[in-house]
């Protein structure tokens, strides 16, 4: 059989190894961020994934373990808002065992952390992502459906770095004319404080957030936003599959990343395998279908059988959606970013 292994990681189609797992543990989310979830349509009545069909923190592990097996050395908690989950700190303390991983962090809104973020520490979290749109409440308000403020989030990385969850990155979604006249004002906060802040080209993830190309702001016109301010100089990638392109300050105060996935797209060493709270795996942000491996594991399939799904599920990957976006004339419905994380 071709494409076994590299480096001991299975590889896809396009020879891109599988390194990285995002484990999303929920569906649901205490925000309404317009880009992800609208409030209109995720309502209160909305139905989410009943428990039933939610994997149990044992079930995560298990398919963790197996998908390290096969390459992955990065594991990140996602969802909806991980933190939404209760006793997350005894699933991280089952990945933190697990042999392989050396990476194992969580992408959140940060305003579960208080209180939380000394557990997961002693669980075996390494450090977090915090998603903040904007420094100006209104703003920020307006970008996650009115949910929480600033000062939420601040607390929430307070308390992250008073458990050493370190360093802090901020990830920072950008649509024009609703936060793109704010950006210097977080980075330069985001520069004093020594975070390091990665701005988010606007996505059409999903179905369901109306996107439209004139609401993106490229990646070169957020740089030269920040660069006007603030000079930055161009750094390489820390490792191929890394997402953000990478800008130092020229004041040598630290960095920024930019997300490019619709103007510079990242696809040819993607190595990102998504994991679904319904336990489904998925190949591609943009994927319109997954493959289950809820159905076997409670059928009693062994590791084995299980792990071959898996290989087969990245052998046959040839996913490269943000290289294709444009071309792509009638798109059949995409998983919503809620359920796979970003
Ligand atoms: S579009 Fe899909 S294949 Fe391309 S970088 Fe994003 S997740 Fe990877």
């Amino acid at each position: 059989m071709q494409n076994l292994t590299q480096g001991g990681a299975v590889t896809d189609r396009l020879k891109r190894p599988l390194r990285d797992l995002r484990i999303s543990v929920t569906d649901r989310c205490n925000f309404r961020c317009p880009y992800c979830m609208p409030a209109e349509i995720f309502g209160d009545h909305y139905q989410f994934l009943p428990k039933q069909q939610i994997l149990s923190y044992e079930e995560i592990a298990r398919l963790t373990h197996i998908i390290i097996r096969l390459g992955a050395v990065k594991l990140r908690l996602t969802g909806g808002e991980p933190l939404v989950r209760q006793d997350l700190d005894l699933l991280v303390r089952q990945l933190a065992q697990l042999d392989g991983a050396h990476d194992l962090a969580m992408t959140t809104n940060g305003v579960r952390l208080p209180g939380r973020a000394q557990p997961l520490k002693e669980a075996g979290l390494q450090r977090v992502t915090v998603s903040l749109d904007s420094l100006d409440n209104d703003v920020f308000r307006q970008m996650n459906g009115n949910r929480a403020n600033v000062e939420d989030v601040m607390a929430g990385i307070d308390a992250a770095i008073q458990a050493g969850l370190t360093p802090i990155k901020l990830n920072t979604v950008v649509k024009r004319g609703v936060n793109d006249n704010t950006l210097v004002d977080l980075a330069k906060w985001a520069k004093d404080q020594g975070y390091i802040l990665r701005f988010i080209e606007y996505m059409d993830v999903g179905n369901r957030n109306g996107w439209r190309m004139e609401h993106v702001v490229p990646a070169r016109e957020i740089a030269a936003i920040i660069d006007k301010a603030l000079p930055l100089e161009p750094l390489p990638r820390n490792y191929n599959s890394e997402t953000a392109l990478r800008f130092a300050y020229r004041d040598g105060g630290g960095e920024i990343g930019i997300i490019a996935s619709v103007t510079m797209p990242f696809c040819g060493d993607c190595s990102r395998m998504r994991l679904s709270p319904d336990g489904h795996i998925y190949t591609c942000l943009f994927a319109t279908q997954g493959t289950d491996l809820m159905t076997p594991l409670r059928a009693g399939a062994s590791d084995e059988e299980i792990e071959t799904i898996i290989r087969d599920t990245w052998l046959n990957r040839s996913d490269r959606y943000s290289e294709v976006r444009s071309s792509i004339k009638r798109p059949n419905e995409k998983i919503e970013m809620y359920y796979i994380g970003g």
